[in-house]
């Protein structure tokens, strides 16, 4: 089984994408080796059992990439949350900042509810705006967070400060 030293050799460092000055962990290229895949599941479930998660919120579209397989592994359901305009049924929606403008996100009403303990999955925490967003809208549903995980976490960009206070957040890597 690889380690998280070999899992952080398999994230790829992309100058200047999206934009001028950013330093962009591209994922890619760990989901391209299967053992780094397999194990970035394997260490992501041992991480977050103890959180005592009944299903798993996974962010669009990273999100779904890293949730999914997280979900079968711990044999748990899978709720999407979804950019806007693309999930089917009544929604509950959360507007967040983004640097340049605003973005959204939502999740089918009834796929949460009070009693429900999801863990809210994403590939990478920067500034924490994309996180917090989901945070709401799980909390909109009346189900109680059991945590946060995540791969990378760029600690620098403070995210951890936006989630709310006593939720544990488990990361892979940190940069
Ligand atoms: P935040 O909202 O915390 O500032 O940004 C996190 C979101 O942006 C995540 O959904 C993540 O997929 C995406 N993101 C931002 N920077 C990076 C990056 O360097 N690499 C990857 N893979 N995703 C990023």
């Amino acid at each position: 089984m690889k380690s998280t030293a070999d899992i952080r050799n398999l994230i790829r460092e992309i100058p200047d994408f999206p934009k001028p000055g950013i330093l962009f962990r591209d994922i890619t290229t760990l989901l391209q080796n299967a053992d780094g895949l397999k194990a970035s599941i394997d260490l992501m479930a041992e991480q977050v059992v103890a959180h005592q998660p009944d299903c798993i919120v996974g962010i669009e579209s990273r999100g779904f990439i890293f949730g999914m397989p997280l979900a079968y592994q711990l044999g748990l359901s899978f709720v999407p949350v979804r950019k806007p305009g693309k999930l089917p049924a009544a929604v509950h929606q959360v507007s967040y900042d983004l640097e340049y403008g605003q973005d959204s996100l939502e999740v089918h009403q009834d796929a949460l509810s009070i009693g429900h303990r999801p863990l809210i999955v994403d590939d990478l925490l920067a500034t924490g705006g994309t996180a917090a967003a989901a945070a709401q809208l799980v909390q909109k549903t009346g189900a109680t967070i059991a945590g946060f995980s995540f791969v990378i976490e760029l600690s620098d960009l403070n995210g951890r400060k936006k989630l709310p206070d006593d939720v544990p957040v488990t990361t892979l890597l940190s940069y």
